[in-house]
């Protein structure tokens, strides 16, 4: 959907999450030049006519017009252009959560001939239009908003600051002064001091390594965004559920003496090192007879394909067993595992490499016990080592998808100053990969919007932010 560029038009929306019975109260928000005409039209505040001054709060009624009826006790925030998110003016009316009366509110706001609903995503796009935040600060928003762990939120957050705007500005800046260097050379060389290539070339390839610095980052904190799935798999009774009730903390899955009772998928969500992880349990896989156990199995087939991961418990008291390398020789290929040996607390230490000594080496393998907590902490480590989420912590600034694309491009056409510099092509050459890397690095933040942009960033929002 490509959403209307700036017009004077005043546009209105629901700016919190709606839900019956939820949230005590709702925001509509009016952005534009006659929010403030609007705001007055359907407001109702008793008294004296108080003057609608900005950044202050007024207290009254919503009214329907035809009847006199009251539609929503509200308060009204009011925002004067340019000190405003979107840089117009903008009325915020803040009435009772839930579903009826808000959206009741909003009908109201839509009634007046001089409002447009919002398109999804407008209200931003207006702040970024109108200069207020750039590019990657609007983004920071929906990443904010859709932030699963601590640290996924202070990315975003970063972010919104202005942490990868200035870090790609810099990085651009210092790219504009060595093309304005070589551009001087190119037209005045005889009048100008001589440049040393290699010197140039040094300076370029510094940022060339800031850029792949941010991109390895920007990799890391994906996964601290988007998550991973992590399938549980295991012959019965190996204790996958007690596992799962260990990493969650919480009692969701039923534990039972009896092998084969986990029939159905059980998903739950937990924090590691910032890292949200869904972990499945699945029900042991193996040939079965039983049709609601063929359903759990088949269901776990198809969490073992769309799992970022595969944990895979055996039980250390009875050991590695044949059943144990059918269920391994089951897992996909191409979807790295973790191996893990649980009843770590039962294992009779003296006989235990004798009995395991057919485990696959290769693969990343943990000793646990569900029942005592031991080897949970190298569990989570090796876990996430193998997605390669290791040192999330240490992430400050995490480029999205569409800005790391952006740095890798840029570091890509930095890289070709090498052979330029090697081949001792004249400064000309140096200016075209140089200007190129410069507009992508612009792209990133936004210092060269194109309409394309706008509509290939604002269409994943929502409608009223
Ligand atoms: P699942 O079928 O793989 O989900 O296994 P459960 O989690 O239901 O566990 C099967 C049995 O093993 C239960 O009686 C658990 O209490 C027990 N169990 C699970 N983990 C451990 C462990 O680390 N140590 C000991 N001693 N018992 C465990």
């Amino acid at each position: 959907m490509v959403i209307p560029l700036p017009t004077d038009e005043t546009i209105a929306a629901i700016a919190t999450a709606i839900s019956p019975g939820q949230g005590g109260i709702a925001v509509v928000r009016i952005s534009g030049p006659k929010a403030l005409s609007i705001g007055k039209n359907i407001v109702y505040i008793a008294g004296k006519k108080p003057a609608w001054s900005s950044h202050t709060v007024l207290y009254g009624h919503v009214m329907n017009e035809e009847n006199n009826e009251r539609i929503d006790e509200v308060l009204v925030l009011i925002m004067k252009a340019p000190r405003s998110f979107t840089g117009e003016d903008i009325v915020e009316i803040h009435c009772h959560g839930g579903l009826i009366a808000v959206q009741r509110v909003l009908e109201r706001v839509l009634a007046h001939p001089e409002v447009r609903r919002a398109m999804p995503g407008e209200f931003s796009q207006r702040a970024v239009l109108n200069g207020r935040i750039d590019i990657t600060q609007a983004e920071a928003i929906n990443e904010l908003i859709g932030a699963r762990s601590k640290k996924a939120a202070q990315l975003a957050m970063a972010s919104l600051d202005g942490g990868i705007q200035r870090r790609i500005n810099a990085l651009r800046e210092t790219l504009i002064d060595q093309l304005s260097e070589l551009e001087a050379r190119v037209d005045f060389e005889d009048e100008l001091p001589p440049l040393n290539g290699s010197e140039i070339l040094n300076e370029l390839l510094k940022v060339r390594s800031d850029l792949l610095q941010l991109v390895e980052d920007a990799k890391r904190g994906a996964i601290v965004h988007q998550g991973l799935r992590v399938a549980l798999i295991g012959c019965p009774n190996v204790g996958k559920s007690s596992l799962l009730n260990r990493l969650s903390r919480r009692e969701r899955a039923i534990v039972t003496n009896l092998p084969g009772t986990t029939r159905d998928l059980l998903e739950s969500e937990i924090i590691l090192e910032g890292v949200p992880i869904t972990l499945i349990d699945t029900a042991g896989i193996r040939a079965t007879n039983d049709e609601i156990e063929k359903l759990g199995i088949a269901r776990s087939q198809e969490a073992l394909t769309s799992a970022d991961i595969v944990i895979m418990v055996f039980d250390l008291s009875i050991g590695w067993k044949k059943r144990d390398k059918e269920l391994l020789n089951q897992i996909p290929p191409e979807i790295p595992f973790l191996l893990i040996g649980n009843k770590a607390d039962l294992q009779d230490k003296s006989g235990l490499p004798k009995r395991n000594q057919n485990i696959e080496t290769k693969q990343a393998y943990v000793s646990v016990s569900a029942k005592t907590g031991e080897g949970e902490e190298a569990l989570a480590s090796s876990l996430l080592k193998i997605c390669g989420a290791y040192d999330t912590q240490g992430i400050q600034l995490a480029l999205n998808t569409r800005q790391r694309d952006l740095a890798s491009n840029a570091a890509s056409t930095l890289d070709r100053l090498k052979e330029v510099s090697t081949q001792k092509l004249p400064w000309d050459f140096w200016t075209i990969d140089l200007r190129e890397a410069i507009q992508i690095l612009g792209e990133i933040t936004g210092n060269e919007i194109t309409e394309t942009l706008l509509d290939r960033i604002f269409s994943r929002f929502c409608i009223g932010k």
